[in-house]
């Protein structure tokens, strides 16, 4: 209910190069974070270069930071630590000044680490006037404590990273101890090109597929509704073959699935 998922470097499954587009974002990350993280030795020395202890990404739902959180973790060859806010409705929400306090204690054995805190506003979003519960409070304030408490030097390879869509929830302590905010953009048509070749990378396609065009016609979609497209379209040519074999009452033995073409993107749409 805390901690949603705990996975060790290198078995993220998702590197940068599986993230289309968002490429000045990989950029910066990289720089703040995998550099730091992979050659702490390089920051080591006198107290002007300290490495980043916050960072939130921000933007629209579906454009991918959930996923660049993770590949993050494998460039930077960290440990990868997945906090939500769920914790809060749930029947453990007056343990959660406990969990958050063993959060901390965990993550610091466990760095190299990136803790990673999806929808940050719900689980540190403005506090909540008089009406909110004393746990609440409690939590948020243990978990500002102990964040405070990560800029020793032997501390310095554990990172909160934080995403939210709505980044003005936010509470201005949270705001000021996420010093790098990074906007996470729905991909133009050149960037909806570049996702969707990867999607579609290892799919049986016609030759002569019009990438550009399918991009033209998928104006406004984020990087998880060209998924979801994908997914319909790639289910067309099966269901096709299904409804012959039900016309023709039997079973292929060695059925061949025709490639996929434009029109089933446009008609899936
Ligand atoms: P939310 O704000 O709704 O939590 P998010 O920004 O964290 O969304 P993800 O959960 O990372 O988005 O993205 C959902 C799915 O969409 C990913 O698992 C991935 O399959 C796909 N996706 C999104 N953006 C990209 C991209 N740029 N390249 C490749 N896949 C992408």
């Amino acid at each position: 209910n805390f901690i949603s998922s705990v996975v060790l470097a290198n078995e993220t499954g998702v590197r940068f190069k599986d993230i289309g587009a968002l490429e000045d974002v990989k950029m910066t990350l990289n720089e703040l974070v995998t550099l730091p993280m992979r050659r702490p030795e390089l920051f080591s020395r006198g107290n002007l270069l300290q490495p980043c202890k916050g960072i939130l990404l921000f933007g629209p739902p579906g454009t991918g930071k959930t996923l660049l959180a993770k590949a993050l973790a494998a460039e930077a060859g960290a440990n990868f630590i997945s906090v939500t806010g769920s914790i809060l409705t749930s029947k453990w929400f007056g343990d959660a000044e406990k969990l958050t306090k063993a959060l901390f204690s965990f993550a610091s054995r466990l760095a190299p680490v990136i803790i990673f805190v999806d929808e940050v506003d719900s689980l540190l979003g403005a506090r909540g006037g008089s009406h909110e519960h004393e746990a609440t409070r409690r939590m948020r304030n243990e978990f500002m404590a102990a964040w405070d408490g990560l800029r020793s030097k032997e501390n310095q390879r554990i990172l909160v990273l934080g995403a939210t869509n709505r980044p003005f929830d936010l509470d201005d302590a949270v705001i000021r101890r996420l010093p790098r905010r990074i906007y996470v953009d729905l991909p133009d048509a050149k960037n909806r090109t570049k996702i969707l070749k990867i999607f579609l990378a290892e799919e049986c396609i016609e030759s002569c597929f019009k990438f550009d065009e399918l991009s033209k016609e998928t104006e406004g979609y984020s990087g998880s509704d060209l998924k979801n497209l994908c997914i319909a379209a790639a289910y067309r040519p099966i269901q096709e073959l299904l409804n012959e074999e039900k016309r023709e009452g039997e079973i292929k033995i060695a059925p061949s699935l025709r490639p996929l073409n434009l029109n089933d993107f446009l008609e899936a749409k």
